[in-house]
């Protein structure tokens, strides 16, 4: 049994922190929010007055936070407090260089970082079965991954500090350019008078198939159960994916990579979520690409 300090009890890190106490860790939550601390405390979880008393002798500290700016807030707090020898586990998704400052910051006082942003949502989270991309020394990572393991159904170690986030920007960035491609291609299919399942039963078995047709169809009643078969109820929500793609585009400008497909994701996901998309998974942009205006031809 290991004590570990959780920091940030929301959607994900809730759900997170109860996984680490029901195999049995000694779990010290701290959240701003008291309702997060109370849940935390329902679970078992010892309910720590603040992040500073929270870390103090973790072996392990994981942080589940909202933005960089936040994250690199607590890790000024946290990092002259945390016990020599700990491994940080930072699992928010943020810039590459805000997790390469935390990391420094971290290795100046004798810590190690690690950046461990995920996938698979909330009922990830729930199930345990995260994808974790892991940035940060190999050492750290094999310490961490008894962990990470509990939290996880796959880890993958990327490489050096910011590897994880960058590559979490390269998937998700990714994720919204597919989207946008198979929201269009039921639309225009539906317009062209050719039904979803038919468009679906040949696309996910053609060279169009990818996971947002396959496993996260757009349209109700077709494929596997997804937020469009519950009124695009999120899932990942169309306001995370835009956070994502505000990333990668933040990352393209730093490095002077063209993204023009990503840059263009990024203006559909704003303009969704500026006409009614807010609160809806980021599937749901199927309803604003069949009404939205056609540029003259
Ligand atoms: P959330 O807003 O539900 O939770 C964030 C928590 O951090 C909140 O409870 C908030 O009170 C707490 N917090 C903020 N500032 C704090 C501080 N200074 N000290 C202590 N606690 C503080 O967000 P979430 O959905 O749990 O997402 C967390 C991270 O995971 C984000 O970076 C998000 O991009 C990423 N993520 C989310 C999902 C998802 O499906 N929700 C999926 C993958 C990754």
């Amino acid at each position: 049994m290991s004590k570990i300090a959780f920091i940030g009890l929301g959607n994900m890190g809730l759900p997170m922190a109860v996984n680490l106490k029901k195999a049995g860790h000694d779990v010290h939550a701290f959240d701003r929010v008291p309702a997060a601390m109370e849940a935390a405390a329902r679970e078992g979880m010892t309910a720590s007055a603040s992040a500073i008393e929270a870390v103090s002798d973790a072996e392990f500290v994981v942080t589940m936070l909202p933005n960089g700016p936040i994250v690199l807030a607590v890790m000024a707090e946290i990092v002259p407090a945390a016990a020599s020898g700990a491994v940080i586990i930072d699992c928010s998704t943020i810039d590459v260089e805000s997790a390469r400052s935390a990391s420094e910051m971290a290795e100046k006082s004798g810590l190690r970082l690690l950046d461990a942003p995920v996938s698979g949502g909330t009922g990830g989270a729930q199930a345990g079965t995260l994808t974790f991309m892991v940035g940060g020394e190999k050492q750290a990572f094999d310490k961490a991954s008894p962990i990470l393991d509990i939290m996880g159904g796959k880890l993958v170690h990327c490489g050096a500090s910011g590897a994880g986030q960058a590559a979490k920007i390269c998937n998700n960035m990714l994720l919204g350019i597919s989207m946008i491609g198979a929201c269009e291609s039921f639309a225009l299919a539906e317009k062209l008078g050719l039904s979803a399942q038919a468009a679906f039963d040949v696309i996910s078995t053609s060279s169009g198939f990818c996971w947002s047709v396959n496993n996260y169809c757009p349209v109700p009643g077709i494929g596997p159960d997804s937020p469009a078969d519950h009124d695009f109820k999120p899932g990942f929500a169309a306001e995370l994916m835009l956070k994502d793609l505000g990333l990668s585009q933040q990352a393209a400008s730093g490095t002077g990579q063209a993204t023009p497909m990503g840059e263009h994701a990024m203006q559909l996901y704003q303009s969704f979520l500026e006409e009614g998309g807010s609160g809806k998974d980021f599937s749901g942009i199927i309803e604003y690409l069949k009404t939205a205006a056609r540029p003259a031809d």
